[in-house]
C-alpha cells in the first residue's frame, strides 16, 4: 500500500461529440428544458405546458418511442415533433445473466464510450445500479472502476435512459387498458456504479428529477440511493437539490488507513465528511445515512475499527452496510474472512446499528460492486501489457 496515492488519476478526458444541430434528445430534460424546446420549436406558449405533460407521459409513462403513436396529439403537431425531435436511449452491447440472477448490460453512449448498468432482482424489490461516469477520476485502491484512465461525465439523458432501457428488457411498460399494476421489477434506483456521482451534480441531479416525477418512471426518492466518496462541498446540495438518500463509501476509520483506500480523504478527511452529514437528514427529509464499509482482510477489519466506526459516527443517524470485498484481476486486497466480517457485524449491532452484510450479487459476470470496468477498456488494457510484457 502506498499513502502517497494521488487523489485524482491522470485520466484521459473524453469529448462528448453530441451531433450538432440534429433533434433534441427528449430523454433526460427536465420538465422545464423540455417546456423551453417544445415552445423554441414552435410550439404556442400558452399550449407549452400542457403539451409537455402529454410527451412526458408518453415517453416516461407508456415508454412510447414514436411521436407517431401520441394520439392524442393533432397529426401535424405529431410531425412538428419528428422534426425536431428524437427519443433515444443508450444503446445496449452485451447482456449478461448471472447464475444469481443478476443482470449486467455494457452499453454504448454517444462518442462510442461504454458503461455498466446493473439490475439486481430480490425478493420484492429489484434494484438498479447505475452509472454516472464513463470511468472515475479518482483513484480508492479497491476500486477497479477507479484503474480506468478514460473518463467523461455522462449526460442527463444517458442515465436516465439506463433505467428505460432495463424497463425495456424487462418488459416492464404498462400496457394500455390494462388494470393497473403496482409491482415494480425496477423498484429501487442506486447511483452505485461507474464514476463519483458527485462529480457531475447537475447532470445526475437532472435526472433524478425525470425519475422521481410522478406522472413517469415515478420512483420516490426514498427509493433512490445516492454513493459518494466523500465530495463534501456538494453534500449539502444533494439533500437540498435531490433529496434522495446518501450513502458513504466510509471503509475506515482513521485519516490514515482512509488517505489510502479513498484518497479523496486527503481533501476533506474524516472530521470534514462527518461534520457535512449532521444536516443532512434534516435538510433531505431522509432517517438515515448509509455508511458503506468494505471489508478489506487485515487492513480495515479489526474489533478495534469496529469500535471506533460506532464511535465516529454516534449522533448521526445511521446504517452500515458491510460490503466484502469484490476481487478483480490484480487487486491489491484480499476479503476478511467470513468470521472476521461476523465478528465485525456483531461489535456494530450491538452498539445498536442496523448492520447488514451485503451479499456479493452477480460475481460470477463481474458484475458486483467496484468491479465494473468497461470491456473496451480492458481489452485496450490487456493490449498494451502484452506490448509491454512481449517488448514490442
Ligand atoms: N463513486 C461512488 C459510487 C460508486 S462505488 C462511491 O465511491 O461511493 C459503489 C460502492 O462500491 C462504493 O461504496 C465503493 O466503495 C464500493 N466498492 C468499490 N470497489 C469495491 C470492491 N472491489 N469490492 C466491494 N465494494 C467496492
Ligand atoms: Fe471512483 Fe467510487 Fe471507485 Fe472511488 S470507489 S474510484 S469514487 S467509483
Amino acid at each position: 500500500m502506498t499513502a502517497n496515492a494521488p487523489i485524482t488519476q491522470d485520466v484521459m478526458t473524453l469529448p462528448r461529440k453530441l451531433p450538432e444541430g440534429g433533434p433534441v434528445n427528449i430523454v433526460g430534460l427536465t420538465r422545464e428544458e423540455l417546456l423551453a424546446a417544445l415552445v423554441a420549436a414552435g410550439t404556442p406558449e400558452r399550449q407549452a405546458k400542457m403539451r409537455a405533460g402529454q410527451v412526458w407521459q408518453w415517453v416516461y409513462h407508456w415508454g412510447v418511442r414514436d411521436f407517431a403513436q401520441m394520439t392524442n396529439l393533432a397529426k401535424d403537431y405529431r410531425a412538428l415533433l419528428a422534426e425536431h425531435f428524437a427519443i433515444v436511449l443508450p444503446e445496449v452491447v452485451t447482456r449478461q445473466i448471472s447464475a444469481d440472477g443478476t443482470r449486467k448490460y455494457l452499453i454504448r453512449i454517444a462518442g462510442g464510450h461504454e458503461v455498466e448498468t446493473v439490475y439486481i432482482p430480490e425478493e420484492g424489490r429489484g434494484t438498479l445500479c447505475v452509472s454516472s461516469q464513463v470511468g472515475c477520476t479518482l483513484t480508492c485502491s479497491f476500486c477497479h472502476t477507479g484503474t480506468q484512465k478514460l473518463v467523461r461525465n455522462l449526460t442527463a439523458g444517458e442515465i436516465v435512459g439506463q433505467l428505460m432501457l432495463v424497463r425495456d428488457d424487462l418488459g416492464e411498460w404498462p400496457e394500455r387498458g390494462a388494470p393497473k399494476d403496482e409491482t415494480r421489477l425496477v423498484s429501487n434506483l442506486v447511483l452505485m456504479g461507474m464514476g463519483e456521482p458527485l462529480y457531475n451534480f447537475e447532470n445526475v441531479r437532472n435526472a433524478m428529477k425525470v425519475v422521481m416525477d410522478g406522472e413517469g418512471l415515478s420512483l420516490s426518492r426514498r427509493r433512490i440511493t445516492l454513493s459518494t466518496s466523500g465530495v463534501v462541498p456538494e453534500i449539502a446540495r444533494t439533500a437540498e437539490e435531490i433529496g434522495c438518500q446518501l450513502a458513504i463509501s466510509f471503509h475506515a476509520t482513521t485519516d490514515e488507513v482512509r488517505d489510502i483506500l479513498v484518497p479523496i480523504n486527503k481533501r476533506w478527511n474524516i472530521r470534514t465528511l462527518l461534520d457535512s452529514l449532521r444536516d443532512y437528514p434534516r435538510l433531505s427529509n431522509s432517517e438515515r445515512i448509509t455508511f458503506e464499509y468494505v471489508m478489506l482482510d487485515g487492513v480495515n477489519d479489526t474489533d478495534a475499527d469496529a469500535r471506533r466506526l460506532v464511535k465516529l459516527i454516534s449522533g448521526i443517524p445511521s446504517k452500515i452496510n458491510l460490503i466484502p470485498f469484490n476481487e478483480w484481476p490484480g487487486a491489491p486486497y484480499r476479503r476478511s474472512t467470513p468470521e472476521r466480517i461476523a465478528a465485525f457485524a456483531d461489535i456494530i449491532y450491538k452498539a445498536g446499528y442496523a448492520s447488514p452484510i451485503r451479499t456479493p450479487r452477480g460475481e460470477d459476470i463481474m458484475a458486483a460492486c467496484g468491479q465494473l470496468k468497461s470491456a473496451t477498456e480492458r481489452a485496450r488494457k490487456s493490449r498494451a501489457q502484452i506490448a509491454a510484457e512481449t517488448g514490442l
